[in-house]
């Protein structure tokens, strides 16, 4: 049976990387008879310019009838002086995460040998890192209420917003995390705030009392400031790392940045059912937005989890996996991956590179 796959170019650089991907993925649908239909549609500032909003109806009805929908970014400097709920990151992005419960965000972070040295770390820092972060997406700060900007009482302006997570939410996402850690290197540690918020004693609380039911599974707590520091001090003393949204958020653009780029890494978006949305790690570049220069892999590389979380043809995953070895064996890099010695291509030239590959 067909599947269907929603592809949303967003903005920035989100039209760009997503020609590429696109060429992979009408590549391996005719190459492996995959059977794989593709539809564009509209989110983010470009839904605002074209529908009136960042999340149009139209759009809604397509994310619910994909099997699986590749976001590349949305936002930038043209929607910024929107009211928040508008805007192109909130009424967008937020919103069809929070609509399609996608609450289970996967974030490799995985250093290829072939960028060692593009990590701002030193190679025995870095050399075989692989890293899984388990990030909850639908709750925590970026969704509690209520929130906003008001005048107290002094006739002094105030921003305030709620960290708010339930024992269901903290439970659904430990799942996830502990499950995911079982297939991997059987290591957790879970981030919290545990010294300071109630919000995050509670999540401490929770994540401890379901390590009961996997006992093969090493957990650890850790603070997320101390994390942090560890990250980029040790960073391979980690396997999976479980934490809540804002903190997720953070320390994963950190761990990506020991891979080299942000440009590199792609993540899954999953909801209790597995279907999912996949992106890039990164936002919608605006200062490299038109030049042809920005790195469409992490996006190739969403595209591959895709097909193996959510539609099932991991063997396919593996050689879009492959072919973004190839070409990275074969020394080219884009700018932001790029050092002496290698050769540095346009968007349109990786794209092409890594077709060239699966091809072979
Ligand atoms: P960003 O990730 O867009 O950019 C950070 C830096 O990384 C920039 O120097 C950029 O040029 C570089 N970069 C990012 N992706 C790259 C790629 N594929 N190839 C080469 N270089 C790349 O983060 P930002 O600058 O904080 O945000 C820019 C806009 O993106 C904002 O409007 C923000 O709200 C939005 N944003 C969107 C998402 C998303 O859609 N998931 C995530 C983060 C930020």
């Amino acid at each position: 049976m067909s599947k269907k796959v929603l592809i949303l170019p967003g903005d920035g650089i989100g039209p760009e990387i997503s020609q590429e991907v696109n060429k992979v993925l009408v590549q391996v649908n005719q190459q492996y008879s995959l059977d794989i239909e593709f539809e564009q549609g509209l989110v983010g500032g470009a839904a605002i310019d074209q529908a009136g909003s960042a999340f149009p109806e139209q759009t809604w009805q397509q994310c619910q009838a994909a099997d699986a929908i590749l976001l590349a970014c949305v936002g930038g400097p043209k929607w910024d002086s929107l009211p928040p709920a508008e805007r192109p990151e909130i009424g967008g992005l937020l919103q069809i995460r929070s609509r399609l419960e996608l609450f289970g965000n996967l974030r490799p972070a995985i250093l290829y040998p072939q960028l060692a040295d593009a990590s701002s770390l030193k190679p025995e820092l870095v050399s075989g890192l692989d890293i899984l972060i388990v990030r909850e997406l639908t709750g925590g700060i970026y969704f509690g209420q209520p929130r906003g900007i008001r005048v107290n009482e002094d006739g002094v302006r105030e921003g305030f917003n709620t960290y708010i997570y339930n024992e269901n939410e903290i439970r659904r996402i430990g799942k996830v995390a502990f499950e995911t850690a079982m297939k991997r290197g059987k290591k957790l540690c879970s981030v919290d705030k545990a010294n300071v918020l109630e919000v995050t004693m509670l999540w401490r609380e929770i994540i401890e009392d379901m390590s009961k039911d996997y006992p093969e599974v090493e957990l650890s707590h850790m603070y997320v400031d101390n994390a942090a520091m560890q990250l980029i001090r040790q960073p391979k003393q980690f396997d999976v790392i479980v934490t809540g949204n804002m903190f997720g958020d953070i320390l994963s653009d950190a761990a990506a940045m020991l891979t080299g780029s942000i440009g590199m890494l792609p993540s899954a978006s999953l909801d209790i059912t597995g279907k999912g949305m996949y992106e890039p790690c990164h936002g919608s570049a605006p200062d490299i937005a038109g030049q042809g220069i920005a790195n469409p892999l992490a996006m190739i590389l969403s595209a591959a989890m895709m097909l193996r979380h959510s539609l099932n043809m991991a063997p396919v995953a593996d050689k879009i996996e492959a072919a973004v070895e190839a070409v990275l064996d074969q020394g080219l890099r884009t700018a932001d991956i790029y050092s002496q010695g290698s050769v540095k291509v346009s968007t349109q030239q990786m794209g092409d590179a890594v077709v060239a590959a699966l091809k072979k």
